[in-house]
């Protein structure tokens, strides 16, 4: 029996999880059974407990075959000492989740690429970072500092799943970095092409962050696996939800040395629409089909969830984000969006 802890979070968190449940529910149809827990992380976390991420969460966590996650972060807490989004950060950590896999596949357009992002290094981690007062020119000044910091380890164990995932495509993979300017980059550029040295069959391009970001929505099918660091897969990928019409339409997979795996959508809590029924729940129903094939191991059952949401959007039906983006649009809530992606789940054809 595969046990699945899931953490709701704030803002459209617990909107877009609800659609999730009512596929894990209609599992009991085909005789598949997942134990199921529910816990706290982020805001709510800190509103029930004071911090973000307690330890009976992680424990449970620890007891779990996987996590699914909605989103952190929200208004109310933008103005204390901890904040929601620390719960994630320590999450990715507790379990080494070195690696973020966002398929950016788009099922009207040819458009079908995955960023690999570094998920557990980079600046979103390294020290020394903060906030200070010094004087500059006999003023008092605010200063403040982050570190970006990789190191050698950390580089090739991405490379090697970049260029293991990529045998398994197209064989092409692209890394993007700015290493014209920092020696993170540097490091890293250097690393990745010592690592090509031993997947010589797959086919490698170099190009810079600025450039990229200009490629990818020029020439998108151009791309296959892109591998990148913590910051730029961060910002990349919500550049790149825009060819697939939505921020609410990308899912995503954190994985870890132990086959370990954090599910989640690549949007954040949407604060500006929280409570409003109309937030897209595709990218998390997409991170449900990645979940069934991949640790439930059932393709049929992540076969039928993604074409329930494929016919969903071909006839039309989509949240208001998806506007301008579907042929024949009707709009629909995203209660009403789910119902009718488990309708088609449950329907035989
Ligand atoms: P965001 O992704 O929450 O929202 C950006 C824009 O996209 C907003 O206009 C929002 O309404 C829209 N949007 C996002 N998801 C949507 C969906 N499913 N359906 C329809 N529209 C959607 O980014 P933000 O506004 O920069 O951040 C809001 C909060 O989320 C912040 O506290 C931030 O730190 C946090 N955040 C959390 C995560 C995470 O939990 N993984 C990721 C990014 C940001």
């Amino acid at each position: 029996m595969i046990n699945l802890i899931i953490l709701p979070g704030d803002g459209i968190g617990p909107e877009i999880i609800k659609q999730i449940s009512k596929i894990l529910k209609s599992l009991n149809i085909f005789n598949i059974k997942i134990n199921i827990i529910y816990s706290y992380i982020g805001g709510i976390s800190i509103d029930k407990y004071n911090i973000p991420l307690t330890k009976k969460t992680i424990n449970l966590c620890k007891n779990s075959d996987a996590i699914f996650l909605g989103c952190v972060g929200g208004y109310k807490w933008e103005k204390y000492y901890l904040k929601p989004e620390m719960g994630l950060l320590e999450l990715r950590k507790e379990f080494n989740f070195f690696a973020n896999i966002r398929p950016i596949k788009c099922p009207f357009k040819n458009i079908d690429f995955i960023i690999l992002r570094e998920l557990n290094g980079g600046i979103y981690y390294g020290k020394p970072r903060g906030i200070s007062k010094q004087i500059i020119n006999n003023i008092p000044t605010w200063y403040s500092y982050n570190t970006e910091i990789y190191n050698e380890q950390e580089i090739i164990k991405i490379a090697r799943l970049g260029f293991n995932l990529s045998k398994n495509r197209k064989k092409k993979l692209c890394s993007i970095d700015k290493s014209n300017v920092l020696e993170t980059s540097k490091l890293w550029r250097k690393i990745i092409n010592y690592i090509h040295n031993y997947y010589f069959d797959v086919k490698l391009k170099h190009i810079y962050i600025d450039y990229s970001t200009i490629e990818l929505i020029k020439n998108p099918y151009i791309f296959d696996i892109i591998i990148t660091s913590n910051l730029f897969g961060d910002i990349l990928s919500d550049e790149c939800s825009l060819l697939t019409g939505s921020l609410g339409m990308l899912p995503s997979i954190s994985l870890n040395n132990k086959s370990f795996s954090l599910f989640e959508p690549c949007h954040g809590s949407a604060p500006n629409i929280a409570g409003k029924n109309i937030a897209n729940p595709v990218g998390t129903l997409l991170s449900l089909v990645i979940f069934f094939e991949y640790v439930l191991n059932n393709k049929f059952i992540s076969n039928k969830l993604y074409f329930s949401i494929f016919k969903t959007l071909s006839l039309g039906f989509g949240t208001l984000d998806m506007k301008n983006y579907l042929n024949n649009f009707k709009l629909v809530s995203t209660d009403e969006f789910g119902d009718l992606v488990n309708h088609f789940f449950l329907i035989n054809d």
